[in-house]
């Protein structure tokens, strides 16, 4: 075991509510693009294209959103070791639960249960109707993209479709805002897997359990943003790290 991951384990040591938050990084392993990294979609594409506002009112950027979902691949991704590690750590009793700013529902995919998941930015394998609240799965939404339709509308009603996942400009879902703070105030560890801390609200659910004086676990390829308050750093890809760790901690 390297020095890194001894330290994260002893840092981790006797927590028995321990928190788990994660981001882009540990899906990476699984096809899925980190956002916001070197080789991020936005280094490509304008966010500010993809704001709430401009969905509602434009039908060509539906379209291109609908566009990029077909083919990023998010669908069909499978979950990796990491995924399958965090549920492993679940099955040992020690985590409280599990934050995600994830939207590709690969936590659950990989056998943590779906109560044990907060969902920050929600899931992109649903879409809602924003007129009739009507439910389906994004793929089949993708089916009719596939088939020719450019915009797909609500079958029902004829209202704009959206997938349930947080744009630019709106606000995080409030059930998943209580959900994730109940557990901030139950853990007495938190364990960030993935993530550059950079984004809030989001990132205020390791900084809140660290300023409580509980331990902060970082496993991140690179400096976040909360690096001053970390018990330890593990400086690793989260497919090979994120293992050995939760087994040192067995
Ligand atoms: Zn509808």
């Amino acid at each position: 075991m390297d020095d890194q991951i001894r330290a994260a384990a002893e840092a981790l040591a006797g927590r028995r509510n321990i928190l788990v938050f994660t981001g882009a990084g540990i899906s990476t392993e699984s096809g899925i693009p980190d956002f916001r990294g070197p080789q991020g979609v936005w280094t490509r594409v304008d966010p500010g294209e993809f704001t709430i506002d401009r969905y509602l009112s434009s039908a060509e950027t539906r379209r291109r959103s609908w566009e990029m979902r077909a083919g990023s691949g998010s669908l069909d991704a499978k979950p990796n070791r990491a995924h399958r590690a965090v549920t492993r750590l679940w099955k040992t009793g020690r985590m409280v639960g599990c934050v995600t700013q994830n939207i590709d529902g690969l936590h659950q995919r990989a056998g943590l249960p779906g109560d044990a998941v907060v969902e920050l930015h929600g899931n992109v394998r649903r879409t809602s109707c924003l007129r009739c609240g009507d439910r389906m799965a994004t793929t089949e939404v993708l089916e009719r993209v596939s088939g020719g339709e450019e915009d797909p509308h609500c079958l029902s009603c004829n209202g704009i479709l959206k997938t349930d996942v947080v744009f630019f400009g709106e606000v995080l879902p409030e059930s998943a805002i209580a959900r994730a703070f109940s557990m901030v105030a139950e853990a007495d560890a938190v364990l960030a897997i993935g993530s550059t801390l950079s984004v809030f609200p989001a990132a205020s659910v390791p900084l809140e359990v660290a300023r409580a004086g509980d331990p902060l676990v970082i496993l991140n390829q690179g400096p976040t943003e909360l690096d001053e308050l970390a018990a330890a750093r593990i400086e690793r890809p989260a497919g090979d790290a994120l293992p050995k760790l939760v087994r040192a901690l067995r």
